[in-house]
């Protein structure tokens, strides 16, 4: 009996916890959670599959799936989840990065702002939408401008926790240009704050990342300036 007790107790917490989490936007982890046997099947397999299921899910909504309107929806969805808004799971989708020797000497910051960002809440399923802003001091090696803005898109194409896409951004800027250099600013909306739930449109939430030479007071400001 007592052991039944904890167990449903345990059950209840758990709940809660999720719930919590959820309600939140609590993420667990620094990296995204995922299976080691996640690519263990292939992008056909996976639209074909999530396809049958999101069929299944109109079905349960009670939706008339033989409506010339929403006879192809589950088939966009799936391919939509796979191969473009959730393919930043796949490594394999990385972009490939290469690095140039810093010819002209800058040794100044360097900004790239108003990124455009496409997320989704991976609490919810539903988009995040902001601007990210970037910037780091070269230390003898640069990168191509439009790698920064498919760096920001490849780990905005994963369901997301905002701090997490932060850090996993500044992470990779960090990795390619053996710098820790380097901000990451993101401002965004999250539409399950605005279109459902507490259903605030005015909010944005803002997250940052400073690491060397940007946790002075100084570098940090004149970034923030830039972004005015
Ligand atoms: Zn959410």
């Amino acid at each position: 009996m007592k052991q039944n007790g904890t167990l449903l107790s345990t059950v209840a917490d758990t709940e809660e916890l999720i719930d919590t989490i959820g309600d939140e936007h609590i993420s667990t982890t620094k990296e995204t959670p995922l299976r080691a046997d996640a690519f263990e099947i292939d992008d056909d397999l996976k639209v074909e599959l999530i396809e049958k299921h999101f069929k299944e899910i109109m079905n349960i909504l009670g939706l008339d799936l033989t409506d010339d309107s929403l006879r192809g929806t589950s088939i966009r969805v799936a391919k939509m989840y796979v191969k473009e808004i959730f393919s930043g799971l796949n490594p394999q989708n990385k972009p490939k990065v290469s690095l140039f020797e810093n010819k002209y000497r800058y040794n100044q910051m360097l900004v790239e702002k108003n990124i455009t960002l496409y997320s989704n809440c991976e609490h919810h399923f539903v988009p995040i939408v902001g601007k990210a802003h970037v910037a780091y001091i070269s230390n003898g090696n640069v990168i191509g401008l439009s790698k920064i803005n498919r760096i920001v898109q490849y780990y905005a194409q994963r369901p997301q926790v905002q701090e997490r896409l932060t850090e996993q951004i500044a992470e990779e800027l960090k990795s390619i240009l053996k710098t820790e250099d380097v901000a990451v600013l993101i401002d965004a909306e999250h539409l399950c704050v605005s279109s459902r739930g507490i259903k605030d449109v005015n909010s944005a939430t803002v997250t940052a990342h400073y690491s060397g030479k940007f946790q002075e007071e100084s570098t940090k400001n004149e970034f923030l300036k830039y972004l005015d």
